[in-house]
Formats: C-alpha cells, structure tokens, sequence
C-alpha cells in the first residue's frame, strides 16, 4: 500500500513533467514576452495600442489569435485537468488506492492516513505549481499579465463647442438671406467701438459697456458693431453683412462672462424699412428655433439707432404661458435691434437722406442658452467634458 502510493506519486510527478514538455508552449511564451518586450507593462500597453493604432479591433484580435493561434494553451489546459481527474478526481488513482483502506490493519491505519495525505497534498502542490507556470503566466491573470485581447485604446472623437455651433448655425441662416461674413478686430480703437457710433467721449451710454482699455484710445471691443463702422467707411450700399466675433466687458455673474460672443448684423439700402428688419428677424428667429415663435419689439435706446428696440421671442421653454425661465412674462429677450441713426451714415459719409437701414446685434451664448435650456452661461468656459460633450 505504502509503496502503491510512493510509485503513485513518482508516476504523477513524471506526468506533469510530460505535460507541453515539448516546449510548445514555451514558445508560445516566448511570443508573449516578444510582444511586452522588456516586461514593463506600460511599453507592452504602448506596443497594443500600436497594434490597434488604425483604430481596427479586428486586425488587433487576429494578431493575437495567430500566436495563440495553434492552440497549444488550450491543448496544456486540456491535459491539466486529464492530469487532475486523473489523479485528484473522485474516481481517480488517488481515491482508488485510498478505497483499499479497509485492508489494511487497523493499527496501521493512522500512520497509512498520514503518508495518503501528505502524497495527495504533494500532488495537488505539484499540480497547482505547473499550472501556474503554464497556464497562468501565459494565459490567466498572473503578476504582470497583459491581456492581449482588451481594446485597443481608441482616442475620443472631437467636436465643435456649443458656442461654436451656434456662432455657425446663426452665421448660416444669414448668409443663406443672402448677408456676407465680416470680421473685425478684438482690440479696437476707441473711435469705432464708440464715436463712429453716436457715442461721443463723457455719453452716459459709455457707463452701460464696462469697458477695458487698453489704453485711453486703444480698448477690448465691447461689441461687435464697431464693424458697421469699419465696413461703411470702404464700401458703399447697398450692404448686407453679419460680423460675427468675440466682446469683452468688465462683467461676471450666472448671465455674463468677461469675454463672450456677439454677431452684428446690418443692412443698408434706399428704402429699407422697419417692416424688413422685422421680416428678416422673423425669418432668423423661425429657422433657428425651428418653431414659428411670436416676435415683439418693446421699445429701447442704443445711440447708434432710432427708433430701437428690444426684440423678444415667446419664451421657447413654456411657449408664452409663464414659467420660471421668462419669469412668469411668456417673453425672452434674444437681441437689440433698430434704424440705424442718420448720425451714423453722416459719420461715414452716407447720405441719410438717400439711403436707410436697420442694425442688429444678438448674443451668442444668450442664444445657445435659450435653445438647449442652459441657465448658467459660466458653464460655457468651464470646460468640463460631460457639459461639452452633450452638444
Ligand atoms: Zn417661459
């Protein structure tokens, strides 16, 4: 009995040498080790990516399935747990032998008892060592085990910022009733952002821009009408043409931002009216919050238009009916509007007798924020992922 066990133990040690003894599996290590190079983990990670670098999990996986490709793991694991039923399963050697144990004297027993556990113990330590390093090491979740078959990392997809889709969809729905694109500078002179406008040095209008100068004649733009300047003064009428660009006002708090983004835009012909400001307003307002939202001029001052007016939309949130977006009015405001003042053609060398024409001047992120339901415009420059990506 004794010696059944001893030669039971020899018989499986010599097995599981046998088993991928061939050094098959070796080499199917070795391919391992060639891919993680070095063995740090971060160059083997590198060299994966690299792998799935043109974005192509197929290719990646198929360059892994041909070095596992023969099969030669699943041939080791199969003969593992041959290995296993064959000696540790319930009808194994193991328990064959220890079936006999009614044979044997009783008071041998104990002594037979010890020798069968330390064998079995023996065996599964045996067993459990190789397939560590066969099974485990090349295929499993040892220490430093790359697992070939995870994704690549693919790099996240760009996209345009809400501010910029809208700066472009509002550019659109201009340029499609036939206006052109202008652009001007950041930092203007005091004349344009202010003089050339009706808004000459000590006008109480200047408190309303919280300006920063650059210098006492140099200043951040704090609109984007100075264009309607710079462009009359080159060309003549008739014109149609939107300035779309970055402002700058000294103003922080849930509604404004240092450094948000306006679009101009103007007309000048003979004979353009009120009735087609209203029109073209009507029209920008349809397509960009594709509903057919009552307009309303309320009445206003800008110094370089008369008449002005502050232009509403019924509120895009409850439809008119009050809510806590327009506070309860059913309105809101989207921009300011007017006639361009005679003041300012002659300024440019207009005749204002001959030639007429209306201005506007809407916000950006004002609309962006009415159109996506946006009530903290701070979180437009707060550059936070799960905010930017939802656009
Ligand atoms: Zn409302």
């Amino acid at each position: 009995m004794e010696q059944k066990l001893n030669s039971l133990l020899d018989q499986a040690k010599k097995h599981l040498e046998r088993i991928a003894g061939d050094g098959a599996l070796e080499e199917a290590k070795k391919q391992f080790d060639r891919i993680a190079g070095d063995g740090t983990l971060e160059e083997a990670k590198k060299q994966f990516d690299r792998i799935a670098g043109d974005g192509t999990l197929e290719e990646a996986k198929k360059q892994f399935d041909r070095i596992a490709g023969d099969g030669t793991l699943d041939q080791v694991k199969k003969q593992l747990e041959d290995f296993r039923i064959q000696y540790l399963g319930r009808k194994g050697e193991f328990s064959a032998i220890m079936q006999q144990l009614g044979t044997i004297p009783v008071e041998e027993r104990p002594r037979f008892g010890q020798l069968a556990n330390r064998v079995k113990a023996e065996i599964e330590k045996c067993f459990e060592a190789k397939k560590a390093a066969l099974v485990d090491s090349a295929g499993g979740q040892g220490p430093g085990f790359v697992d070939l078959s995870l994704p690549g990392r693919v790099p996240e997809r760009g996209r345009l910022h809400p501010v910029t889709q809208i700066m472009a969809e509002v550019c659109g729905i201009f340029e499609a009733l036939g206006f052109s694109v202008a652009e001007g500078p950041d930092v203007e002179h005091d004349y344009y952002n202010f003089e050339a406008l009706n808004i000459p040095a000590h006008h109480p209008a200047r408190d309303m821009h919280d300006t920063f100068y650059v210098s006492e004649s140099i200043l951040l733009r704090t609109h984007t009408s100075p264009m309607q300047a710079r462009i009359m003064e080159n060309q003549q009428p008739p014109l149609r043409v939107i300035a779309p660009g970055k402002v700058y006002r000294c103003d922080s708090d849930i509604t404004h931002t240092p450094m948000f983004h306006q679009v101009e835009g103007f007309l000048v012909d003979t004979k353009v009216s009120f009735a087609d400001l209203k029109g073209i307003l009507t029209v920008f307002t349809q397509k960009m919050f594709d509903k057919d939202l009552p307009l309303r001029f309320r009445p206003s001052f800008f110094p370089f238009t008369e008449p002005s007016a502050e232009v509403d939309i019924a509120c895009v949130m409850c439809g008119g009916t009050g809510c806590r977006v327009c506070k309860q009015t059913g309105w809101l405001e989207i921009l300011g509007a007017g006639m361009i003042d005679p003041e300012v053609f002659r300024m440019v060398g207009y005749d204002p007798e001959l030639y007429s024409g209306f201005a506007f001047g809407l916000g950006i992120e004002r609309i962006a924020m009415l159109k996506y339901g946006i009530n903290d415009i701070r979180l437009y420059y707060e550059n936070d992922l799960r905010f930017l990506s939802q656009f």
